[in-house]
């Protein structure tokens, strides 16, 4: 099955150009012109990958990579950054991008990032099934659902990244300050309060008696751990 890319991208040449280029290479194409467009079609449809420029008007490229995974999806983020953008504000604030290139590019470095991103994607799906269980749960992580019994147990987009976080790291203490880091991007530990109430809507959610929880334990004085 060929990999699905969804170039989001306002510049009609260029994307054009991307297009007819990533389909010569014998990827499935599709593409928006805008951020709005290209955040319902990433969150609507499963992608392998999303080449997504920064400047877009509706929705800036940032904010689209933002909500793509605050609606829990993992899917390969690759963003196409014009010259003298700030690039720490993709990586290092962590809205959540994978990778970056600057425009002008040369289509065979932008090739050989695609390639990659896509590699160490597929070889972290081999390595863990797209759904997992937990207890009598079933969470399948690209659909970004729990279901219970084939219900499906209705989660809060962060609820669900949380989840997903602490499974990710199952059986592993994570500090308070390292959840609100990696699962809200905050790196000030005043907000870990937050962290608390979070876990505490989750239990309320998944767990059988949310008072002795079975899957997120409590470590006392260190954080939260997901039992698996
Ligand atoms: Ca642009």
């Amino acid at each position: 099955m060929n990999e699905r890319i969804l170039i989001v991208e306002d510049e009609e040449a260029l994307r054009m150009t991307l297009s007819d280029r990533l389909r010569s290479e014998g990827y499935e194409i599709e593409t928006a012109a805008d951020g709005a467009a290209g955040l319902q079609k990433a969150t609507e449809q499963a992608y392998d990958l999303v080449l997504l420029d920064v400047m877009l008007p509706r929705k800036s490229g940032l904010d689209v990579c933002k909500d793509i995974r605050a609606a829990g999806m993992a899917v390969p983020i690759l963003m196409l950054t014009a010259k003298g953008q700030n690039v720490d504000k993709i990586v290092g604030l962590k809205i959540g991008a994978d990778d970056y290139v600057t425009k002008p590019f040369d289509t065979t470095e932008l090739l050989a990032r695609i390639e990659a991103l896509l590699r160490r994607a597929s070889a972290y799906a081999s390595t863990r099934p797209a759904v997992q269980k937990l207890g009598d749960l079933q969470i399948d992580i690209p659909g970004t659902m729990v279901k219970r019994d084939g219900e499906r147990v209705a989660l809060s987009a962060r609820e669900f990244q949380l989840l997903r976080y602490l499974l990710e790291h199952r059986n592993t203490t994570m500090s308070r300050a390292n959840i609100l880091k990696d699962v809200w991007g905050y790196s000030s530990d005043t907000f870990t309060r937050t962290v608390d109430v979070h876990v505490a809507s989750l239990r309320q959610k998944i767990e059988t008696d949310p008072k002795q929880p079975k899957f997120i334990l409590t470590v006392p004085g260190l954080g939260y751990k997901l039992a698996a």
